[in-house]
């Protein structure tokens, strides 16, 4: 095992069936490998029910995948015994989209701390206790703590409310937090900072984050160090260093994303190149595994996007699944665009 290695899928899939008498399977994610190294961010994007959300759970091990392995710390999840599982479970923490959902209503924020602080610091006295909730309090940011103890989650807003859930996955000292959507229901203007609470805890903690989201804007606060991995219908179109990938994209489908999304400068907006595709429809139910994902949309596809499924491989320093990409028009990125 590479001791850096926290989390591994190996060719994970993961299916839903639905149906009495012909059973029907719906795949969430589909032949999936990817690794996740101490200290890394993987920035997993893609739009409403392409799987990302699954994949982050099955990662935590919340789900089982119908096919592939889950490997934490080298280890083969799903065969673990209770006491290694157990022993493992605490280092991989879970940051839920919805912050009004994730905390009980009914119990004061210290109330909600201080149990977890008990169970894994153990600390020999009260004042002991109230001191490590306050501690971990002002390290999120929720100062000055004496003002939060007291107080219940209806009176956080909503990105107080998300710095609560992660002081609260961080007691256990995770090695992995997978942050699903943790800025998508808060205001705009909270949504740096609790981007920046990530961050501070990837780089002070060397925490490793699984940052899922279906904005591309928000994942680019990491471009200086994430890796940036593509989801569409259950599979990853593109993975790379977001910078490399932002710079150079090679997907049809990332250069649709990027040639769509709204650019502030009117004279670049102009300019830019838009993609056009086929269909703006995109399948809800994957019942279909013949092909590439993208080919009923694409719109440089040929015959054989139809009938093979194309793998990742090497292209222009990150890993594109794409039969033609070598032979795709160039195009550059809006922002790139010369004025
Ligand atoms: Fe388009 Fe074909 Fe590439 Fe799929 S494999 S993205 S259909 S060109």
């Amino acid at each position: 095992m590479n001791g850096e290695e926290i989390v591994e899928l190996k060719n994970v899939t993961k299916y839903f069936e639905k149906g009495f008498i012909k059973k029907v399977r719906n795949y969430a994610v589909i032949d999936v490998s990817l690794k996740i190294r101490k200290g890394e961010i993987i920035t997993l994007i893609g739009e409403s029910s392409c799987g990302k959300t699954t994949l982050g759970r099955i990662v935590a091990g919340l789900i089982r995948p119908s096919k592939g392995k889950v490997l934490w710390f080298g280890k083969d999840l799903w065969r673990m015994s209770k006491r290694e599982f157990n022993r493992y479970r605490p280092l991989i923490q879970v940051v839920h989209q919805d912050p009004y959902a994730s905390l009980n209503p009914t119990r004061t924020i210290y109330q909600i701390l201080s149990p977890i602080i008990k169970k894994y610091y153990k600390p020999k006295s009260k004042s002991d206790l109230l001191r490590e909730v306050k501690n971990l309090l002002g390290y999120v940011g929720l100062t000055p703590p004496d003002y939060f103890l007291n107080k219940y989650p209806h009176h956080l807003s909503g990105g107080m409310k998300q710095r609560l859930a992660f002081a609260r996955s961080l007691i256990p000292k995770p090695k992995l937090i997978v942050a699903d959507e943790p800025v998508s229901m808060i205001d705009m203007s909270l949504r740096l900072s609790v981007l920046g609470l990530m961050k501070k805890l990837n780089e002070d903690l060397g925490i490793a984050f699984i940052y899922i989201s279906h904005d591309i804007a928000t994942a680019r606060f990491f471009a200086d160090k994430a890796t940036l991995a593509l989801m569409y219908l259950g599979r990853i179109l593109e993975i790379g260093s977001m910078d490399e990938v932002i710079r150079t994209p090679m997907h049809p489908y990332l250069r649709a994303i990027l040639s769509a999304s709204p650019i502030p400068d009117p004279r670049i907006a102009k300019r830019r190149r838009k993609i056009e595709l086929k269909s703006l429809e995109v399948p809800r139910e994957v019942v279909q595994l013949k092909g590439c994902p993208f080919s009923p949309r694409c719109p440089y596809s040929e015959d054989v996007c139809f009938e093979n499924t194309p793998s990742l491989k090497r292209c222009s320093g990150h890993e594109v699944a794409c039969h033609l990409v070598d032979k795709l028009p160039e195009w550059v990125p809006p922002w790139q665009v010369m004025v």
